[in-house]
């Protein structure tokens, strides 16, 4: 066992898993958001929340977290 711990950087959602086997969890992914790359859950990479564009949820965790507001992604 060579887990390692996820945290999703906009709802802090944690999850065990071997980069082994994947450089990120199934269904989690990399993100640029205004320029920085920040890490996502299954629920907020999921392409329904990006569909055109990041999602009013996605926009809202992402103001509560960083402060601003997605300019670019
Ligand atoms: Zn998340």
């Amino acid at each position: 066992m060579n887990e390692h711990e996820f945290i999703c950087q906009l709802c802090e959602g944690k999850q065990f898993h071997d980069p082994a086997k994947g450089h990120v969890p199934p269904g989690w992914a990399m993100k640029k958001i205004n320029g920085e790359v920040i890490l996502l859950c299954d629920v907020h990479a999921n392409p329904c929340h990006w569909f055109g564009g990041p999602s009013p949820a996605i926009k809202e965790l992402y103001k509560k977290k960083f402060g601003k507001e997605i300019t670019y992604h």
